[in-house]
């Protein structure tokens, strides 16, 4: 009988292991491995960091909720993985063997490549992490006692761009809220080539919302920036530019895991792993990856080099598929395998506004260029929905649900997403290893 395992119990990785615990019959395992005691829902963070909100509400206990649902649960970091042995080492413990592995281990902040930046041992704040966002909580409540510049923008390489807009928005509307704003200018720093990119070129009406926003709000943006280095009150950029702040919120690069990067073949330079569309490893036929550790190539050539995001639909489309596809390999299920269309929505916070940024898919057709569907809406609707999406995803992870038929009903009357479809039939027919890669 087969022990499956999930590492990372993040957006991606909890909804797939309850995916794959109700698609397998009770003598198949399913072991989920965290470095965390919690789950996060990352996306209201950025709340936390404004004290809006205590952590308390992003967060649920793995262990208690692994127990509910049926799932074995093993707290600890993944080190190291032996491929051919096909086992996982996690630190201080036994080594754990595996059938099948599922990788949604997110991101791994690079903050080395940009002097001065991130929290430990920085000047940047971060709401990447819960200890991150509770550490830039403290440094705003200390920031409103004496105000000054700030600045908010991203590193080079960057590929999630939507929580840095929040957060100039949020700041700018939190310091207006306190009569602040006048003593706080606000500069947002990106290596996006416009303001409204974020990473994906050309979603309709995307770049004037966002840049009509900013000016609206008095927020001045530096595009195609290379921040080089942080010192302790200031931001150098390449141009030699220096921008000086009370308060600094950066998002640094993404890579992979560590362990990813020391197994050879299982990812490319930066720790990212090459996924067929099924979200099967190309070498590595039991394993799969999903989320944000998967290798999605930036399509565009920009001056300032940056990532493709990843959104938490995706990462959880991703998932959704890779569990799916496991069920089918073990025959615990007689369907055809399901790929995820990377159909992605994103609402974006910016106060008492938002835009909703729909790219469909993420990655154009590489012949023509183009998408499906791809526009931005700008409202204060996307507040409302965003916060009632937020308690939706919690209580799905309180009941141990991953992504029901109802959810893809809705987005897809609402939004004319599919965020999963079957593998054509001639995909289904060719050999397997035969599908292209993706991105
Ligand atoms: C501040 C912020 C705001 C965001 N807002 C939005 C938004 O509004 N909308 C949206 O769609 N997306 C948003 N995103 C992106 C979204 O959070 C990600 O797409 C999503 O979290 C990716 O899911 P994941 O499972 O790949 O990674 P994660 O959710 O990051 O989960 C990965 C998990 O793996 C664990 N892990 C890592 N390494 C190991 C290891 N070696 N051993 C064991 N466990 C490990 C981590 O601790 C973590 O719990 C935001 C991101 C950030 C940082």
């Amino acid at each position: 009988m087969a022990n499956v395992v999930v590492i990372g119990a993040g957006l991606g990785g909890l909804p797939a292991a309850y995916e794959l615990r109700h698609l397998l019959p009770k003598e198949h395992t399913v072991t989920l491995v965290s470095d965390k005691s919690e789950f996060t829902f990352i996306p209201g963070l950025i709340q936390v960091a404004f004290n809006l909100k205590p952590l308390s509400h992003v967060q649920m206990g793995l262990a208690q909720l692994a127990q509910r649902h049926h799932l074995n649960w093993v707290s600890g970091q993944v080190t190291a993985l032996d491929t051919t042995q096909q086992c996982l080492t996690i630190e201080g413990q036994e080594a754990i063997a595996y059938d099948y592995l599922l990788i949604a281990t997110g991101a791994s902040l690079a903050w080395d490549r940009v002097p001065g930046t991130g929290p430990h041992g920085g000047y940047t704040h971060s709401v990447c992490t819960p200890d991150h966002a509770l550490e830039a909580r403290q440094a705003w409540l200390d920031f409103l006692e004496n105000p000054g510049p700030i600045v908010v923008g991203a590193a080079p390489g960057a590929g999630c761009f939507g929580p840095a807009y929040e957060f100039a928005l949020i700041a700018d509307q939190e310091l207006r809220r306190r009569g602040l704003r006048d003593q706080a200018p606000i500069t947002y720093v990106t290596p996006e080539p416009y303001a409204g990119h974020l990473g994906v070129s050309g979603v309709r009406q995307a770049r004037e919302l966002t840049a009509e926003l900013m000016q609206e709000r008095g927020i001045e943006v530096i595009d195609n920036a290379t921040i080089t280095a942080v010192e302790p009150q200031t931001v150098t950029l390449a141009d030699g530019r220096q921008l000086p702040f009370h308060y600094a919120m950066i998002l640094p690069a993404f890579q992979g895991a560590q362990f990813i990067r020391e197994v050879p073949g299982l990812g490319d330079d930066k720790g990212f792993i090459p996924i067929l569309p099924t979200q099967r490893h190309p070498e590595f036929a039991n394993i799969y990856a999903a989320g944000v550790s998967v290798k999605l190539a930036q399509p565009d050539v920009t001056p300032v080099p940056i990532g493709l995001p990843k959104s938490g639909q995706m990462a959880e489309a991703m998932a959704t598929a890779a569990a799916h596809n496991i069920a089918v390999d073990l025959k615990a299920i007689n369907a055809k395998p399901q790929v995820p269309t990377l159909e992605a929505l994103c609402f974006a916070e910016f106060g008492e506004t938002g835009i909703a940024y729909i790219a469909a898919p993420v990655l154009p057709d590489p012949k023509t260029g183009k998408r499906k569907r791809s526009y931005a809406v700008r409202g204060p609707w996307v507040v409302w929905v965003k916060a009632a999406f937020e308690e939706y995803f919690m209580m799905k992870i309180r009941f141990g649900v991953g992504m029901p038929w109802y959810e893809r009903l809705g987005l897809r009357s609402l939004f004319g997403l599919q965020l999963l479809k079957d593998v054509s039939s001639s995909a289904k027919t060719a050999a397997p290893g035969s599908e292209s890669l993706v991105g």
